[in-house]
């Protein structure tokens, strides 16, 4: 019988998984394992914030695919996907088409502007290893402007982000440390800075404790970090921001930096497979396959699976989209031995937000944690992650070591 064919698109926490565990369990001689991604490297989109603010290089946040899968049985292609054929069971890429006997969608999250007027055009957005460069590389070309100019425009020194929820906060912590480095590199006094964090709801950090919540804000603005809650963003130009603060209020925050991190959807090659989806995420069944597509699996940014304790769905993750790749690798094992598949239920850990290299907060194993001793256990966490997927090598290469900080 002829092997089958298992095609994964994207190499980041999803598809890493899927990859490192179906390598570690199946012979060459039971399937062909395909993994295509758009570039030669996988980045952590969980430090993209470090790399957007210019507290990490972006070096430090990817690391080669061939470090991590096993040549001899994984093909690796660098290729940018254009299109998914589900029904002709093709993928069309920028350097040619590949069939499948089994396909995992593990393609993960692009920004979602909600159609606010401008953003598109204006805003910056973290959403992968280039487009934190650009925004570290943008900040830094402000201030070195700034710094030359005659007639000095001090706006440049704004930097309005879009947002307060857990991508937000922890640019926004990373920027509380990096604007005094910016100030004394490019002659800056810091009065003239300011960093503006607006949000559209009535809180910060939703869905966290108010008791973190409260740390965060105080821990911000005591790193000189403004707030502007409840007023959402109606229009972003290349002057600055609009925001609404009140029935006919509104304000206009000239800024020569707009980061836009309030909202993620998945990968828009979703919308045009003819799969039914929200915001290019679909609901998988509880195996994780596509509804309707037995031969098609769906991890990370992309799948949606609701919580049946809140009736409301999973925040999209990386414990779970690793947790997911895990699970998916063991039902095509499963399906290619010809026995049923298991279900997917995620094994929640805590969720800990960074505010800076030297502060958090979060709950890990039921235990509020803050300060240090949070920021501690985010770097173990992110260590975690390296270790899941690359081993002891890859960890040591890039881990994050620096703990006592
Ligand atoms: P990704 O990790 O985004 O990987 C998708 C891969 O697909 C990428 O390699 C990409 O290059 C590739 N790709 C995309 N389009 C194409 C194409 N057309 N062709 C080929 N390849 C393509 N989650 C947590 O659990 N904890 C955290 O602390 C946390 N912090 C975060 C901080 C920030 C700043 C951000 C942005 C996110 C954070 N998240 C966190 C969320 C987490 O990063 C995502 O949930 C996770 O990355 C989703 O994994 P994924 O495998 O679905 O997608």
């Amino acid at each position: 019988m002829k092997r089958p064919t298992i095609l994964v698109l994207g190499a980041g926490y999803g598809g890493l998984s899927t990859v490192v565990n179906l390598q570690k369990s199946i012979g060459t001689d039971e399937a062909d394992i395909v993994l295509i991604n758009k570039n030669d490297y996988h980045y952590e989109s969980t430090w993209l914030h470090e790399a957007a603010a210019g507290t990490m290089t972006p070096e430090q946040v990817r690391y080669d695919v061939k470090d991590v899968i096993n040549e001899g049985k994984v093909k690796f292609i660098k290729a940018e996907v254009q299109g998914i054929d589900i029904p002709g069971k093709v993928v069309t890429t920028n350097v040619g088409t590949h069939t499948y006997d089994y396909l995992v969608i593990a393609l993960g999250f692009e920004g979602e502007t909600f159609g606010i007027k401008g953003l598109d055009q204006y805003a910056l957005s973290i959403a992968n290893v280039k487009a934190a460069r650009q925004i570290r590389e943008h900040i830094e070309y402000q201030f070195a402007t700034w710094s030359l100019e005659e007639e000095k425009d001090d706006s440049r020194l704004t930097i309005v982000v879009g947002g307060a929820g857990f991508t937000g906060i922890e640019f926004l912590g990373e920027l509380g440390n990096r604007v005094p480095e910016l100030c004394k590199e490019f002659d800056v006094p810091a009065e003239k800075v300011r960093v503006i964090c607006v949000e559209a709801a009535p809180m910060v950090l939703p869905g966290f404790d108010p008791e973190l919540v409260d740390y965060a804000v105080r821990q911000l603005k005591a790193k000189g970090i403004e707030f502007s809650i409840g007023t959402p963003v109606v229009e972003a130009t290349p002057e600055g921001v609009n925001i609404k603060k009140g029935e006919d209020e509104f304000e206009f925050i000239k800024a020569g930096t707009v980061v836009w991190a309030a909202g993620v959807r998945g990968n828009r090659l979703i919308e045009e497979t003819g799969i039914e989806n929200m915001r290019a995420r679909v609901k998988v069944e509880k195996d994780l396959r596509a509804p309707g597509h037995d031969d098609v699996f769906i991890v990370g940014d992309c799948a949606l699976m609701i919580n049946e304790e809140t009736n409301r769905p999973y925040p999209p993750t990386a414990q779970i989209a690793m947790q997911q790749g895990d699970m998916c690798a063991n039902n095509l094992i499963a399906l290619i031995k010809g026995q049923p598949t298991a279900e997917f239920v995620p094994d929640l850990k805590g969720s800990i937000a960074s505010l800076g290299d030297d502060d958090a907060i979060g709950v890990a194993f039921g235990k509020k944690l803050f300060g240090k001793k949070a920021s501690f256990m985010k770097k173990m966490v992110d260590n975690r992650a390296l270790f899941l997927i690359g081993g002891v090598g890859l960890t040591i290469k890039k881990g994050k070591f620096n703990v006592l900080k």
